[in-house]
């Protein structure tokens, strides 16, 4: 019998060359990030050159090779660790970047088990922490080895790196009293991370020693835990949160719910976080609500993971060669990009500070066009060696101004400039000053016009004394024309020269005229913070009111009043003083209080006592107030606190790294809550 083969369709050369080149800068970029953890593009960057070359595998399957990044996880195990093989392997996930890739996420599984559309599927949903992924073997409870994903079969040994991370637990216990009984062996993953605050601390260290900085948590976390040497793992504070199991013996798991509620009964930290939710659609708005309060989390997370609960079903998709068909990564828009920097401009803050501001080639940041950005001081430039014309690694998180992470040094061409400093301030040409503890230069000219256009704004804002129609444009116009040359002079304006603004006309002059009257009638809170005192923010005049009282009190306050206020730190203490026993500001808030400025106490409603009866016991640190507030909150409401968990106690609300009361409560079988749940117990 004669085989019949059809013959090949021909490919366009110049298809098979962009394949090539695209696999060779794949597998140059792994390499950078896996092995060095020091990447050179961006994740986003990264993602579209993968998305690309799946496309065109996609329309020329028979191009498909084994080897291709696309059929591959991670990279090989660097030299120097020692292997270890997967019992199961540590796959990656495919990714979705949009709602319609999701629906059809759900779409081709119920296609796959055949079951009609309108059948709910239920998830887990879980965020997906950036760090890097690990395995914990355990076995008859106690930690045997601990290795990285490395190529998803094959690890790295990374056991006594592992064993100085406090929170993995060396030894298994059944932690409440329904915790099933500990299976022979099982094999445990995670998601090692660096939170945000260490990894500031990290970066500023490195800088400081003129080292590059990671170019994000992802990286530092990686980098720290991949060491020859475990003691440098033992010096950067590392954390983990568990998420599944690979081999497990003893012990059958029947959703994947039941995993991540069972693991913390054996010392497994779960992000507290995770849900189990019953569709599709509720999947969307988790995803919503993580975006929402990503930035507020004290660790990066980069989107959500999406599994399928029932693990029979995981069974039945299986899995493909680099990931598994019941599981979805929904990732966030991202927050860094690479761009050229085309040039460094000076601008003169509030406080006279001279902030070198970096001037982009236009590009999108997570849906929005950046074009500048904040290169934070002098020092930070040097350190780094950051030149005009190089790729810069450029960073927005919310609402916070862009910043340059870092110059890509491998990508520079030999036409890059050094930027030089002024000495000078670039808007009143005082010679600029630097205090020996500062890396700051300042201009010190109180009447510099940058810092007096800056000051008015300030202290106009809304969150300040709330002057509706004084912008930018006003602002600058006033200072001009010469009619305001501190903030007290706003209130001494006639009605005249509001006349002679630049487009006012009867209606608008009169609108200011009144806004400005208006204001005159605030709280003590608002108007410290309108003062612009430097490190008093919103929040600290605030508690600086409240304590207070009183504006002379404030005024004759001394060191160690307010240092005995918790979250008044030396440096704020120091300029609170220094501001105070300054002649000219004590002649601006005299003409302030002489202009009619007065302050009304902040009206505290009484609130209905929904939590009477109730005691509370707090473990971990919540994101969107104090612990100090949040007691507050409960007091309010009639609930009561303790410090430690009882059979009297109600709830444990479980904010970020739990403590031990966490597992005591677990012990007990006292009701958990996490942060969203016990806000919205406050508000309902
Ligand atoms: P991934 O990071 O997109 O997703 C898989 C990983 O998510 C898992 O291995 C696990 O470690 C992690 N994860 C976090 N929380 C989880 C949870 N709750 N459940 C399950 N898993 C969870 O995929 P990857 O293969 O690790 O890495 C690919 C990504 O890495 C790319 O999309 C890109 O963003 C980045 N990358 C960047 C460069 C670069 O040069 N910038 C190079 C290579 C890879």
């Amino acid at each position: 019998m004669t085989e019949e083969k059809s013959f090949p369709r021909e490919i366009p050369q110049e298809i098979i060359e962009k394949i090539k080149k695209l696999r060779e800068e794949i597998e140059y970029h792994n390499y950078r990030y896996y092995v060095l953890d020091s990447p050179v593009i961006s994740d986003a960057e990264y993602d579209a050159l993968m998305r690309e070359l799946k496309k065109l595998e996609e329309t020329y399957p028979e191009l498909i090779t084994p080897d291709s990044p696309t059929q591959r996880v991670g990279f090989k195990p660097a030299e120097g660790f020692k292997e270890v093989a997967h019992a199961e392997p540590m796959l990656s996930l495919d990714d979705a970047m949009s709602e319609e890739e999701v629906f059809e996420f759900d779409k081709r599984i119920k296609r796959f088990l055949n079951l009609p559309e309108e059948e709910p599927i239920e998830y887990t949903v879980e965020p997906k922490i950036d760090g890097v992924a690990i395995e914990l073997v355990y076995e008859n409870g106690v930690l045997t080895i601990g290795s990285t994903r490395g190529d998803g079969y094959v690890g790295e040994d990374v056991t006594n790196n592992i064993k100085t991370i406090k929170i993995i637990p060396l030894r298994l216990r059944k932690f409440t009293e329904d915790a099933p009984e500990l299976p022979l062996r099982i094999d445990v993953r995670g998601e090692i991370y660096m939170n945000k605050d260490e990894f500031k601390r990290l970066n500023e260290e490195r800088i400081h020693r003129g080292e590059l900085p990671f170019a994000n948590p992802r990286n530092a976390a990686a980098g720290s835990l991949r060491q020859l040497d475990p003691a440098i793992t033992a010096k950067r504070k590392l954390d983990i949160f568990f998420y599944g199991v690979g081999r497990v013996e003893n012990h059958n798991f029947k959703t994947q719910w039941e995993i991540l509620q069972t693991l913390p009964k054996w010392g497994f930290k779960v992000n507290p976080y995770v849900k189990l939710v019953k569709n599709i659609k509720e999947v969307i708005e988790y995803h919503h609500y993580m975006e929402k309060i990503r930035d507020t989390l004290p660790y990066e997370i980069d989107g959500i993971v999406i599994k399928i609960n029932d693990l029979s079903i995981w069974e039945k998709l299986g899995t493909k060669t680099r990931s598994p068909r019941y599981a979805l990564a929904y990732k966030f828009q991202p927050t860094q990009v690479t761009t050229q920097l085309l040039d460094v401009i000076f601008q003169v803050g509030r406080t006279g500070a001279v902030t070198p501001v970096a001037i982009l080639k236009p590009v999108q940041v997570g849906g929005v066009v950046v074009e500048r950005a904040t290169l934070h001081n002098e020092d930070f430039i040097k350190s780094l060696d950051i030149r005009i014309g190089d790729w810069v690694l450029v960073q927005r998180a919310g609402e916070v101004i862009p910043e340059i992470v870092m110059p890509i040094k491998e990508r520079r061409t030999g036409v890059e400039k050094e930027i030089s400093f002024p000495t000078h301030c670039p808007i009143c040409g005082t010679k600029l000053i630097k205090k020996p503890e500062e890396a700051i230069w300042r201009c010190p000219n109180k009447g510099c016009y940058a810092q007096l256009v800056r000051k008015i704004l300030h202290f106009a804002s809304r969150n300040a004394m709330n002057i509706e129609g004084l912008g930018d444009k006003v602002a600058k116009d006033l200072v001009d024309k010469g009619l305001v040359q501190n903030i007290a002079d706003i209130y001494y304006l006639k009605w005249e020269d509001f006349m002679k603004l630049s487009g006012f006309a009867y209606k608008k002059a009169k609108n200011l005229f009144e806004a400005i009257q208006k204001s005159k009638k605030t709280t003590l809170g608002r108007f410290i913070y309108a003062l612009g005192i430097r490190h008093v923010g919103e929040a600290m005049a605030q508690l600086l009111a409240e304590r207070f009282k009183t504006l002379e009190k404030l005024i004759n306050v001394n060191m160690s009043d307010l240092m005995s206020i918790p979250g008044v730190g030396p440096e704020a203490a120091k300029s609170i003083i220094e501001f105070f026993k300054n002649d000219e500001n004590q002649k601006i808030i005299q003409r302030l209080l002489e202009a009619g400025i007065t302050f009304e106490e902040e009206r505290k409603e009484e609130k209905p006592q929904l939590l009477k009866g109730l005691t509370f016991v707090f473990t971990g640190t919540l994101r969107s107030m104090s612990r100090d507030q949040a007691k507050q909150k409960i007091i309010e409401l009639g609930g009561k606190i303790s410090d430690s968990i009882s059979k009297n106690t109600d709830y444990v609300v479980v904010g970020e790294n739990p403590g031990s009361k966490y597992q005591k409560a677990l012990q007990i079988g006292i009701k958990l809550i996490n942060e969203e749940e016990f806000l919205k117990l406050i508000k309902d």
